[in-house]
């Protein structure tokens, strides 16, 4: 692995780290206590060009690699990671459009991407499938030049927003096969407003609060056959790829939260004064920060090689789950080291590290639990249940 950074990549990250250190991290209190949708910000990521970064540059984009994606959803989790999910799901949503979709789509969601005025969701968990995915029950029916979808999805990112677009949802395709679990699979794109597509209440969560989660119903909603943006027959295998870019994003989500938590105990260590000195200058308390510190360096390495690798075209199923276990079970180790260094003030709401501590809870759940990606990882090393 080369371990340069490109003048470009190195600007990318410099460019997003300003932005979320001045513009980010100082509302990340409020919007977390409000858990109000940050409309303006996600305008802003757009301006200063962290969605753009996914598309080619004739869409207004400038197509850069994974690795330049990883180091600018880092620097902005370091200043929000509810934030980070809001951008990386909503625009990763858009990527499969831009490579699947047809012009009308581009035109109508892709682009407003770009410009931070739009925002996709991707939905494959259900009530009864969360890691078991072939268990999912919302179907699709092909009937003439129309599909018909109906069923439940749960837990969805980023689906009732005044700018959410559209939602690319995992179905069964209806067919006569006998076992459920064999049933063909596929993704169908449905634009918010589509009769019969309504969401819920926002639920009220631990963490993550200005991201937008909802239940999403799709009660007998219509929408044309192309808007069938995978294979028929593929779409769990496709759906399995869409994950990918959302684990990588949540491993790179997790080291800017985990290294903001240091960033903050690293501050609080230096100010903090007990027994007459510094709370820094003790060794058990430069234990807590030497472990927060190696644990971030190595959460970053894997996830940045598996970008890495990905962008050499590797198959990089391995190293993805890899980066996504491993940073995102640091970042909640680092996240709890980190309030406490905090002591009682870490305990407190005012205090950012009692924000990490709930935000990264999800982390180790979201886009495929800790236990899938073991799972994942054994079955890359030829072992099978
Ligand atoms: C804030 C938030 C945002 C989300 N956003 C999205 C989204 O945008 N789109 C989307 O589709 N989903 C989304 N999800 C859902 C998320 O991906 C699921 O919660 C996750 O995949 C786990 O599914 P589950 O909650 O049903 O847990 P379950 O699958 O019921 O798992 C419960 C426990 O059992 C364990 N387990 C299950 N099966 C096995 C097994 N075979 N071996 C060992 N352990 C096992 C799990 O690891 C876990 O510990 C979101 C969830 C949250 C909370």
């Amino acid at each position: 692995m080369n371990f340069n950074l490109t003048e470009e990549q190195k600007a990318i990250r410099e460019t997003v780290r300003k932005f979320a250190q001045a513009e980010v991290a100082p509302r990340a209190e409020e919007l977390d206590r409000t858990g109000e949708f940050p409309y303006d910000l996600v305008k802003r990521c757009a301006e200063v060009g962290i969605q753009g970064l996914l598309f080619p540059e004739e869409l207004g984009g400038t197509n850069a690699d994974v690795l330049s994606w990883v180091l600018a959803i880092e620097e902005l989790a370091r200043g929000d990671a509810s934030l980070a999910v809001t951008i990386f799901v909503g625009a990763g949503a858009g990527a499969v459009i831009q490579q699947r979709g047809t012009p009308e789509m581009i035109r109508d969601w892709v682009l407003p991407i770009i410009i931070g005025e739009g925002i996709g969701s991707f939905a494959i968990t259900e009530p009864d499938a969360g890691s078991d995915n072939r268990s999912i029950r919302t179907t699709a029916e092909i009937r003439g030049d129309r599909i018909v979808v109906n069923g439940v999805k749960s837990f969805i990112t980023n689906p009732g927003t005044k700018i959410s677009k559209f939602i690319n949802t995992v179905c069964a395709l209806k067919s006569d096969v006998d076992n459920p679990r064999d049933r063909p699979f596929c993704i169908v794109s449905i634009p918010t407003g589509t009769t019969g597509y309504t969401v819920s209440e926002k639920y009220r969560k631990m963490g993550w609060r200005s991201s937008d989660t909802r239940e999403c119903r799709f009660d007998d909603c219509v929408v044309p056959l192309n808007h069938m943006i995978s294979q028929p027959g593929k779409g769990l295998e496709e759906g399995w790829g869409v994950l990918n870019l959302g684990r990588i994003s949540l491993a790179a989500t997790s080291v800017g939260l985990a290294q903001a938590s240091l960033d903050a105990s690293l501050k609080f260590a230096r100010q903090r004064v007990q027994f007459g000195r510094p709370i820094g200058s003790f060794q058990r308390v430069q234990d807590m920060v030497v472990e927060m510190a190696v644990e971030i360096e190595a959460a970053r390495l894997l996830t940045l090689q598996a970008a890495f690798l990905w962008e050499q075209d590797h198959d990089v199923q391995k190293e993805i789950s890899m980066a996504k276990l491993y940073a995102t079970e640091a970042a909640k180790k680092v996240a709890d080291l980190g309030v406490q260094v905090h002591g009682g003030f870490g305990f407190m709401d005012e205090y950012a590290v009692s924000r990490y501590y709930r935000d990264v809870r999800i982390h180790t759940i979201g886009d495929g639990t800790s236990q899938i990606q073991r799972m994942i990882i054994a079955r890359t090393l030829g072992l099978r249940v």
